[in-house]
């Protein structure tokens, strides 16, 4: 590092040059300059001195006037013809002080003259105010080089934006505007310069081209501080497009919204119309099941007296139509009873659901399936099973059914059963799981539907518990399936909801009355 009392640093110094034919004068010169710390140069010849400026800027010219071949004004004549040094300051060192040589110097491009015998302080005053100078000019350069390149690389940016950029002094005028700004607006920079910016955007929202025609526009407005006050840029945007796709847009917004309207309309009608005949399906089930049972029993009640009384006095082909009779009586006696069972299932008069302990309702339905758990031997287990919310009937109902079931489609000795439950979520999944005969994978999904039965004769039955169990666990809001092996077992489960939040419930038959056309 070099320390203050060294001078300035090799590249921070000027550079002095000194031209003189003696060796002595030069000597002494250069003496008296060494105070100033700069770099002095030394020629003894007019052609020298040219020499050394070919190769270097100097911060100021000694020049002797006297000199052989080529004088100083002749020497100076030449430097000034010379572009390079064309400013360069020279001082002639001269013995004369006559008005015409003084002239002819000044004329010479001069700055000044220094008169034999030179005063070292006085030549060091003079040398060190051009270095001085020099050092400024220097500076001068350097911060204008700057200046320009950061308007260079701020042109650049403004051309370089996909906006219109407009830059508008305090007065709202424009003084400057990017080349998007002539393809935008359709104007030659010339013409917007200095004009108010509303020829360009009367508003914040609209532009207007050069003859008048309108578009939409975004402007976004940011401020830039300078010399001159702050001046405000415009970045404007064409948005024509944009708000053609956002009408596109809105129009099509508009168009699905009366599309899902229309449809929402159509399924609520058709949803009412499912809703009224499903009630009516209900109403009529209830009545074919209720009203139909006493005359049904009175077929039964007279056919049995016609069986006790005339057996044996008939002939025997009239006897066996008799018991036909008699079994398809009470055969229609069982669907009737479970078609009413069916449609009552999620009435209203049931009342709201309340907590139920399902452990408790599968003792009750082990007990009402007492006989045929004893007659088969059958082994029903049980995991801790929870309380859920619903309705104890239908619950027992539910478990009757699938317990029923599976002691009913035993095929191994002992026929076993298993009743689990776990919670997912805000579910509660049970399981009905037999080893009974299993039911083929094409059927399983069919099941569930109304006086489906796969196993036919074989088997005592209507065909509607499963339906049962199915409109009582989604009244509820759950789900009933089943996943079985054939001749291997079968698994029935249901979800329950933890909470219920309010059952689907229809009004029986009796509260809406039954339809007239079924009462005549
Ligand atoms: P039902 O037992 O009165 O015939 P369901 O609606 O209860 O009527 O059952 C429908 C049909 O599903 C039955 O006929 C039977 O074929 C089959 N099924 C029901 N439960 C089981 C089971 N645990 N194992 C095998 N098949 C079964």
């Amino acid at each position: 590092m070099t320390s203050p009392a060294a001078g300035p640093s090799p590249a921070d110094r000027a550079k002095i040059l000194l031209v003189d034919d003696s060796p002595d004068n030069l000597v002494s010169l250069e003496a008296a300059l060494d105070g100033l710390q700069q770099d002095v140069i030394v020629a003894q010849s007019g052609q020298e001195a040219l020499r050394c400026l070919l190769q270097d800027d100097f911060a100021a010219i000694l020049l002797d006037v006297k000199m052989p071949e080529m004088d100083g004004f002749q020497t100076a004549e030449l430097i000034r013809s010379r572009k390079r040094s064309r400013h360069t300051p020279i001082l002639f060192l001269t013995g004369y002080k006559n008005e015409e040589h003084l002239f002819r110097g000044y004329d010479l491009g001069a700055v000044d003259f220094l008169f034999k015998p030179i005063v070292p302080e006085i030549l060091r005053s003079k040398v060190s105010v051009f270095v001085e100078l020099s050092r400024n000019a220097a500076l001068l350069r350097h911060q204008t080089e700057i200046l320009s390149k950061a308007e260079r690389k701020f042109r650049a940016l403004l051309e370089a934006a996909p906006d219109a950029m407009v830059i508008v002094d305090a007065e709202g005028r424009i003084a400057l505007v990017n080349s998007q700004t002539e393809r935008m607006f359709g104007y030659q920079r010339e013409e917007l310069l200095n004009q108010p910016v509303e020829i360009l955007v009367p508003d914040r929202l609209r532009g207007r081209r050069k003859g008048g025609v309108e578009f939409p526009v975004e402007i976004a407005l940011s401020p830039i501080e300078t010399e001159e006050g702050v001046l405000v840029t415009h970045a404007i945007r064409d948005v024509t497009e944009r708000e053609r796709a956002n009408d596109r847009i809105r129009e099509l917004n508009t168009e699905l919204e009366r599309r899902v309207l229309a449809r929402t309309q159509e399924l609520s009608e058709s949803n009412e119309a499912l809703r009224r005949s499903n009630e009516d399906l209900n109403q009529f089930a209830f009545a074919a099941s209720h009203d139909l049972q006493e005359p049904l029993r009175m077929v039964a009640l007279y056919s049995e007296m016609l069986q006790q009384k005339y057996t044996n006095r008939l002939d025997e082909k009239a006897d066996q139509f008799i018991s036909f009779i008699i079994n398809g009586a009470l055969r229609m006696e069982m669907l009737l009873k479970d078609l009413l069972a069916f449609s009552q299932v999620g009435a209203v008069n049931e009342g709201p659901p309340a907590p139920v302990n399902t452990a408790a309702v599968v003792e009750k339905v082990l007990l009402n399936l007492g006989a045929a758990v004893v007659e088969n031997r059958a082994v029903v287990t049980c995991d801790e099973l929870p309380t859920v919310e619903a309705h104890e009937i239908r619950l027992v109902q539910l478990f009757q059914n699938l317990v029923g079931n599976a002691i009913k489609y035993r095929s191994a000795d002992p026929p076993e059963i298993h009743i689990s439950a776990k919670r997912q979520d805000e579910e509660w999944h049970f399981a009905v799981r037999d080893n009974g005969i299993g039911i083929h994978p094409d059927y399983v999904q069919q099941v569930f539907g109304i006086f489906k039965r796969l196993h036919g004769h074989a088997y005592p039955g209507t065909g509607i518990g499963l339906s049962i169990c199915q409109r009582i666990v989604e009244g509820y809001g759950g789900r009933i399936w089943v996943e079985s092996t054939l001749g291997q077992g079968s698994t029935f489960f249901f979800t329950l909801p933890v909470r219920v939040v309010r059952p689907v419930q229809r009004p029986t038959a009796r509260e809406t009355g039954v339809p007239a056309i079924l009462k005549s």
